[in-house]
């Protein structure tokens, strides 16, 4: 009987294999093509800071509004950039995107600290030499404030090569870009690295500002937040949700927070009306 089962099992599965193979393909030509016509753009959600609630920063993020599947998760259609390589052009993109609304919020906004504006890196941009020529063509046209554009890579994107990475990450540091471990604590998360590769801010994973069921968030989220700062790093919650996750990482000593609760991934228009509040609110 369990043969049997095993059998059909294989029977069953293989048409889905072979659609989720022809999906991919699909996708790939629609994303080669959304990249030729407008049909990607970026969103941006506030970063702020926990003490006032004021804006700090924004993480940039890819939206694709498909023809006739309407709106596709980046979780799903970056995976498809980085496999076809269409990556380097979707990532230059939203960095070009990024840095342009960063500078002219940076000369329209004159706030206390400047604004920072953050783009994830995917592990296939990191491996390509001219990542480092984008970011520097990037940054030598527009004066931003140093350490204000800053790139977001997760642990596995700089474990996945770490003597590379760190030489890399050097050089990005060098040309005066900030840097950011993103998702942190759900990687490979090997802590003597950690020192190495000298990231100016750890973004803390969602999973430990709100753990699943009856975990022992304080715990593993207060311990974090300390090694973070004992290495010298900012350190940012993601996704706070809620009024007590809020209270809760601002008790734990956590600077900077992103979620929800704060404003969900917006268009730029609508990012640029919070900054004109922010600023009538410390001018009134
Ligand atoms: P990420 O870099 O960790 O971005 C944070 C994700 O968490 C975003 O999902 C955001 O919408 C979501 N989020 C923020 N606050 C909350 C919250 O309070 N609750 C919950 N449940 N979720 C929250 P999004 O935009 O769907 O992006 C998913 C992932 O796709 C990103 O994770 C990033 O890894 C990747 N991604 C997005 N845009 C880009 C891009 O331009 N380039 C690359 N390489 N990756 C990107
Ligand atoms: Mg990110
Ligand atoms: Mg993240
Ligand atoms: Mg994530």
């Amino acid at each position: 009987h369990a043969k049997r089962m095993g059998g059909d099992r294989v029977e069953v599965f293989r048409p889905t294999l072979q659609g989720e193979g022809a999906n991919r393909l699909e996708l790939e030509a629609d994303l080669r093509k959304a990249l030729k016509t407008d049909g990607i753009s970026v969103f941006y959600q506030p970063i702020v800071r926990l003490a006032d609630r004021s804006i700090a920063g924004f993480e940039v993020l890819a939206r694709w509004n498909h023809p006739s599947r309407g709106a596709i998760s980046p979780l799903e259609f970056i995976p498809v950039a980085e496999q076809s390589g269409l990556i380097n052009e979707l990532g230059m993109f939203v960095l070009d995107r990024g840095a342009r609304q960063l500078s002219d919020w940076q000369s329209n906004f004159r706030l206390p600290v400047p604004l920072f504006v953050s783009v994830n890196i995917s592990s296939r941009q990191l491996l390509r030499h001219d990542l480092i020529n984008d970011v520097k063509a990037v940054l030598s046209r527009s004066a931003l404030a140093p350490g204000t554009l800053k790139l977001e890579l997760t642990e596995s994107v700089v474990m996945a090569n770490p003597e590379y990475s760190a030489k890399m990450l050097e050089r990005l540091r060098a040309l005066g870009a900030g840097l950011s471990l993103d998702d942190f604590g759900t990687g490979y998360s090997s802590l003597s690295y950690l020192q190495r590769f000298r990231f100016d801010t750890i973004k803390v994973d969602q999973s430990f500002v709100r753990p699943n069921g009856r975990s022992a968030r304080p715990v593993i989220l207060r311990s974090i937040i300390a090694l973070g700062h004992d290495l010298g790093m900012q350190v940012v919650a993601e996704g706070a949700e809620s009024e007590s996750d809020s209270l809760e990482l601002h008790q734990l000593g956590c600077e900077y927070a992103q979620g929800f609760l704060f404003g969900q991934p917006m268009e730029a228009a609508q990012a640029t009306k919070l900054l004109e509040a922010e600023m009538a609110s410390l001018h009134g």
